[in-house]
Order: C-alpha cells, then structure tokens, then sequence
C-alpha cells in the first residue's frame, strides 16, 4: 500500500497504486455527481401522488414480481397504452 494524495480533495489516502488518483470519499461523491448527470441528460421524471401506503405496497409487489417500482409502473404505462390503442382500433 502506498500514501498518495487526492486529486480531487488532498487528502493523503491509502492507495494500492503507488500513483495519485481520488480518495475514496471523492470517489463516491464523484459517481454520485455523474450518477445525476447521466439521469438529467437520458430519463425525464414524472412525479405522481398515490395514496399513503400505497407506494410501499406497489414496490413491495413489483419486488415480488423481480422488477423495481420504476420497471413497474413503465410496465404498466406501456400495457395501458396498448389496451387503449387496441380499443380504438376496434371501434374505427
Ligand atoms: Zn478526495
């Protein structure tokens, strides 16, 4: 182990490579920052209000069907989609 300094803070670290890289607190502040980023620049957030409780109800069920509650509700945008685009094809 070596004593390197952070590029970032200054700090002196313990580092496996005897070369000056981010400690590991600028690290995860570093991931976290680009983390944010990447979100802003590729999703949109929608915000929507369910009653209290229900959030954790939903997550606990879409867990339980191995998806997140993001994955959930995406699913269920897109199935809701594709029952109304089917229902106005039949009507036409
Ligand atoms: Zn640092």
């Amino acid at each position: 182990m070596y004593t390197v300094s952070c590029k970032n803070c200054g700090r002196q670290y313990e580092s496996k490579a005897n070369r000056n890289g981010v400690c590991p607190d600028c690290k995860k502040i570093m991931r976290s920052r680009n983390n944010t980023r990447y979100s802003a620049k590729t999703y949109d957030n929608v915000r929507i209000y369910v009653p209290k409780g229900y959030r954790e109800e939903l997550k606990q069920y879409a867990y339980d069907k191995g998806m997140s509650l993001n994955e959930f509700i995406n699913k269920a945008i897109d199935l809701l989609v594709e029952t109304l685009e089917n229902e106005s094809q039949k009507s036409d």
